[in-house]
């Protein structure tokens, strides 16, 4: 498969990723294998690239938005079928155990593993990802809309939520990157007004 890499932290502007012939990825028991039609950028990714992350695996293929079809499954999986469009998402695997994990707040585990850090992304042909971490798409998406969805939605719906806002509240957004663009769309369908 062809893959833009990452061999170097380095400086966004030096051009850091290059385009690779990789040997495709195979999935493992409990894996499926998805072709990926696009990967949306995250500046996390950009965190990735040029260090500002402490430096895990290398080379990375890095891109955490990511969407595709199922094109090939390990063994055990039981959920998903070749030909189902799935989403992966920067939470890529936790410990199941912890009372993070228990308690529906398994962002906050500790065994916490993330794509295009730990595991190889989406800024490629082809990636694998543990079949319970594969995202079903809805119909009434675009590859495109989903995308952006599966990290800068995540983080932003989340927040949206834990604010609790009422009805009639006004929503005041502090900063605006990927997840404000999200949620403001939501936030003004659902709540009416939002402050930037
Ligand atoms: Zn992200
Ligand atoms: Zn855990």
């Amino acid at each position: 498969m062809k893959a833009m890499v990452l061999s170097e932290i380095a400086p966004i502007e030096t051009a850091p990723l290059q385009l690779t012939d990789l040997p495709d990825p195979q999935p493992s028991a409990g894996q499926v294998r998805l072709r990926i039609s696009c990967c949306a950028i995250c500046r996390t990714d950009l965190h990735v690239i040029e260090g500002d992350l402490p430096r895990e695996k290398l080379p990375i293929i890095p891109g955490h938005q990511v969407v595709g079809v199922v094109d090939a499954m390990g063994e055990g999986c039981k959920r998903l079928k070749v030909g189902q469009r799935v989403g992966v998402a920067w939470l890529r695997h936790t410990c199941g155990e912890c009372e993070f994990c228990d308690s529906g707040r398994e962002n906050l585990c500790g065994g916490q593993r993330f794509t295009g850090y730990h595991a190889d992304g989406g800024y490629a042909e082809l990636a694998v990802v543990d079949e319970n971490f594969a995202y079903e798409i809805p119909e009434g998406f675009s590859d495109t809309s989903a995308a952006p969805l599966l990290c800068a939605g995540i983080v932003g719906y989340r927040a949206f939520k834990r604010s609790n806002p009422r009805d009639g509240a006004a929503l005041a957004i502090y900063g605006f990157g990927s997840s404000a663009h999200v949620i403001c769309q939501i936030a003004l369908r659902v709540k009416g007004e939002v402050i930037l």
